[in-house]
């Protein structure tokens, strides 16, 4: 496509960037694109907080049993464990969900984020329970390199790959040599170990592929990735097809958090408040006050119990009365930058597979949205939604400030994917862009094994929940996992017991 043509597409650009990235909105006015649209998180009073602006306390205007700060997935599901008891449920944005949000284009949901669930988790069981119906992907990751579309990667596709047969042996001998450490009892050992490590003794292409994995799934290339949950992911995919466990939603997990806060809604919704940002939470001798500005009004509630189901570096600056230790530790998480871009096409021109790696591109990976609903009965296809991962090095948050930034990114996407295969040529009918600043936490080094123990201990009267408390990847099942651990903590706090630290403090389930 010229770059003409390409100045004609429909920009759309939503999502937020986080602390220390407000958007310059004096830019959109220069905009090529008919109307780009900002509709996103807001982050004003969050970086005033960072700032150390300080907010007036006013007086306590009412008392919960529970406050729950954040409504994410893990925000919501702590509201939905804890809905039997007098909960407030507090989210600084007018919409629920956080990085789980869900979007349509004309009745078709697509996902901004959070593409795979896997059976049997906390995410899984709580959706079934909520009536929806995840379904079996049933698609092994294929890779697309070097003009040529391989099934199966790390299963018979390792025969395919399109390199020399020296690189081949190369990944053939990667996998053989990880699944023995992987097969090690003591994984710990190996959070602690950059994956570059290992990676120096294989082919150079090995690596790429990592560096093309790594920042899409956990938000790191090799050498930021703990070599445990590169482990973890490489067995999932070297596994047999039947054992594989992922799962989604039409939509993705955004699906479970509209179900989520539909079904609260439905009950309580004069108990959750949108729009509402805590700046602070202060325990005192029986309760805590948490004070929050909605408009342009501060007002203090008091709780028994607070679940803060805030991402750490929001929640430790929010929360008086952490330990240095701790505050340090909710501090080191680093945060990749992302946009997901959905492409729109008019006609089918991708559906050969769930997800699928394309290294050394602007992108990592392209989602079919529909993938799951393609055998559902009566199912018909009408627009063809691809959804292109594209995680930015934390050294390019600036690219994400500029409207005209993303779209650069979204056109050098569009290039490379075309560049693919000769199929891959049509050209979409719209491109939709959300961005965040900081949603998907590192699974660096020691994340896992060092920073969110000690981030993670609860206070007398404030718990932890967020996806960031469980890890060792920022996913939907740890988000809902720490809220289910944090509510049985509250309501055994509750109940006049005291329940060990441990019990509401780190640990990893799939
Ligand atoms: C591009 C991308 C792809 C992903 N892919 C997958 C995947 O395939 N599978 C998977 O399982 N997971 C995936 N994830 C991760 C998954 O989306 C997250 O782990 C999950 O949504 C986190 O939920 P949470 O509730 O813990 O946190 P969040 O979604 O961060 O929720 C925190 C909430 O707190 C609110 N908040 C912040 N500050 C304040 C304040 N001061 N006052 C009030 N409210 C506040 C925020 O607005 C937000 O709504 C992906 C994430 C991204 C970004």
């Amino acid at each position: 496509m010229s770059d003409t043509r390409r100045d004609f597409l429909k920009f759309i650009v939503v999502g937020s960037m986080a602390a220390g990235c407000p958007a310059d909105l004096s830019l959109f006015s220069a905009q090529d694109s008919p109307v780009p649209q900002l509709d996103g998180d807001h982050y004003e009073i969050c970086h005033q907080v960072r700032d150390g602006h300080t907010f007036a306390k006013p007086p306590v205007s009412k008392r919960h049993e529970v406050v729950i700060v954040g409504g994410g997935i893990s925000g919501l599901s702590a509201a939905y464990f804890l809905q039997t008891h007098d909960f407030l449920l507090l989210e600084k944005e007018a919409h629920w969900g956080g990085n789980a949000t869900l979007q349509d284009y004309e009745g078709q949901a697509y996902c901004t984020g959070s593409a795979f669930d896997y059976a049997g988790t906390a995410s899984d069981h709580l959706a079934r329970e909520l009536g929806l119906a995840p379904l079996a992907i049933k698609c092994p990751d294929p890779t697309i390199v070097n003009g040529k579309w391989v099934a199966d990667t790390w299963g018979a596709g390792l025969d395919e790959l399109p390199y020399p047969a020296s690189v081949r042996e190369s990944f053939k001998k990667f996998r053989k040599d990880m699944l023995a450490l992987a097969a090690d009892k003591n994984q710990e050992q190996f959070d602690n170990v950059p994956l570059s490590k290992y990676l120096k003794a294989y082919a150079p292409e090995v690596k790429q592929w990592w560096d093309c994995y790594g920042p899409s799934n956990y938000g790191a290339a090799s050498d930021d990735t703990s070599t445990m949950v590169a482990l973890d992911e490489l067995k999932d995919m070297a596994g047999s097809a039947e054992h594989d466990a992922r799962i989604t939603l039409p939509g993705g997990n955004a699906t479970l958090a509209l179900k989520l806060s539909e079904t609260l809604q439905a009950k309580f919704s004069e108990r959750m408040i949108g729009g509402a940002t805590i700046v602070a939470v202060e325990p005192q001798k029986t309760e805590v006050h948490i004070t929050y500005v909605q408009g342009n009004a501060l007002h203090t509630v008091a709780a028994k119990f607070v679940v803060m189901a805030t991402p750490k570096f929001i929640t430790s600056r929010i929360v008086s009365g952490l330990s240095d230790d701790q505050t340090d530790a909710m501090r080191s998480f680093r945060f990749c930058p992302y946009l997901v871009i959905n492409m729109i096409y008019d006609k089918p021109v991708y559906n050969r597979a769930y997800d699928s790696w394309c290294p050394g591109n602007t992108f990592c990976d392209v989602v079919v949205a529909d993938w799951v609903m393609h055998d559902q009965p009566g199912y018909k296809q009408k627009n063809n939604i691809l959804t292109f991962y594209t995680p930015v090095s934390e050294l390019h948050r600036d690219k994400l400030l500029q409207v005209a930034g993303c779209q650069r990114i979204a056109q050098n996407v569009l290039r490379d994917f075309q560049k693919l295969l000769p199929e891959f040529s049509p050209e979409p009918i719209e491109v939709h862009i959300y961005r965040r600043g900081h949603p998907m936490f590192l699974s660096a080094p020691g994340v896992f094994t060092k920073v969110i123990p000690r981030a993670n201990q609860p206070l007398e009267r404030v718990v932890f929940a967020n996806t960031d408390s469980v890890g060792p990847e920022s996913l939907v099942y740890a988000a809902v996992e720490a809220s289910r651990r944090a509510a049985d903590w509250t309501q055994k706090r509750m109940a006049g017991s005291t329940p060990s630290a441990a019990s509401a403090a780190a640990g990893f389930s799939k």
